[in-house]
């Protein structure tokens, strides 16, 4: 009995997919050597845009082409939201759903992704998570301080907080998502954490406090924008203005100086004109993260923002993020810059290709430095980058 298990999309999955790959392992399954066929394949898929699906969709056809006598299961967000549609592939033996409310993964020596929390109840118009993905929900926070503790054991020594929105966590067990923080904060061997993607309306203020007080949570958060203009985030269906945004950026530098700041943006919703746009180009000049995570909008069946007027055609959606892939290149650069010449601790990872060291510093550069690989695991110390 031997598995292989391909996965798409987002840490979310991947850390469902070393859970999988885990419970296949105890009822006696082996993983898979390299080209050698499996006698189960699991694909974990995604569809968060139409291009998600699309190499979803291609994928199961090649593996069941590729694998004729395996068994063939497909699990993740396309599987949900497109069970018939996957059922008809002719070799898919079935279409199944992940239900642990905590998985981690171990594929990185020094780094896992700690799924805590699962679905969303914002139902923003553009997003198809929240239908496959249901109600949001999570473990009881004692059986998460177990997860991290079975993870601390393996040696690792970071850990990235997932879910799908985790500032909502506790909605099911009555807790907060700070709740959950003090307690992780608390387990030995974990030396730091890292918030994957936090709504700007939940990163409270006692949240930011806690973090910048911790040595353990890193100054570093991912922080989704999706637009600069008002009448689009309304449309959106996101809960906070531009003015709230701007304001917590400030309220995360007065905490976190040095902070890295990720944004989401999405390009090209429908209704977004050209003076839209610019509000969001000019909100990110001013604010000025560290990266943007762009998006052009996908449609995406199903969703209200599918139906709405005012599509953007592709060409405008390109020039936009093209111009917002500048501004991230710029302002990327000017956050190295400014870490440059100062101390840092690096979390050593690994080597390259021609045998230095590489790691990320709290404030989440990627730095490479020669060094000693007995440092690997470890967090060493750096005058300068
Ligand atoms: S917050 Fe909005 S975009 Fe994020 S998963 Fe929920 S519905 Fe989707």
């Amino acid at each position: 009995m031997t598995y292989k298990i391909y996965t798409l999309g987002c840490k979310l999955n991947f850390a469902e997919s070393s859970t999988i790959a885990r419970k296949l392992e105890q009822q006696g399954f082996l993983r898979s050597v390299r080209g050698e066929t499996a006698s189960r394949v699991v694909i974990n898929s995604c569809a968060v845009t139409a291009q998600s699906e699309k190499k979803a969709r291609e994928l199961i056809r090649r593996v069941v082409r590729e694998n004729p006598n395996s068994e063939v299961i497909v699990t993740g967000c396309y599987a949900k939201l497109r069970a018939d549609e996957i059922k008809a592939i002719e070799g898919v033996t079935r279409v199944d759903t992940v239900k642990e409310l905590t998985s981690y993964s171990l594929a990185e020596r020094t780094r896992s992704f700690l799924k805590v929390q699962d679905g969303c109840d914002y139902h923003c118009t553009y997003c198809t998570v929240w239908r496959a993905r249901g109600k949001s929900r999570n473990a009881p926070i004692a059986d998460i301080v177990a997860q991290t503790e079975q993870i601390a054991a393996t040696g690792v020594k970071e850990i990235v907080l997932t879910g799908v929105n985790i500032g909502d966590f506790g909605r099911s067990t009555d807790d907060t998502f700070f709740d959950l923080i003090k307690e992780l904060d608390r387990v030995g061997g974990i030396e730091r954490y890292r918030i994957s993607s936090i709504e700007p309306n939940l990163l409270t203020e006692d949240i930011l406090r806690f973090c910048s007080e911790s040595q353990k949570f890193m100054p570093h958060y991912h922080i989704p924008l999706q637009s600069g203009c008002d009448s689009v985030l309304r449309a959106m269906g996101r809960r906070y203005t531009t003015d709230e945004f701007e304001r917590k950026i400030e309220l995360v530098r007065t905490y976190t100086p040095n902070v890295f700041i990720g944004v989401d943006v999405i390009v090209g919703f429908p209704g977004e004109s050209d003076e839209d746009f610019e509000q969001t180009y000019s909100l990110l000049e001013r604010v000025r993260p560290s990266f943007l995570h762009i998006f052009p909008y996908s449609q995406r069946p199903g969703t209200k923002a599918d139906r709405m007027e005012g599509q953007v055609s592709a060409i405008v959606k390109k020039e936009r993020a093209a111009r917002l892939k500048e501004l991230s290149d710029r302002l990327l650069a000017e956050f190295t810059a400014k870490n440059e010449n100062a101390p840092h601790k690096i979390l050593v990872e690994g080597t390259t290709k021609e045998g230095k060291l590489f790691g990320h510093t709290e404030n989440y550069l990627r730095v490479e430095f020669d060094g000693d690989k007995s440092t690997i695991g470890s967090v060493v110390d750096l005058e300068k980058l």
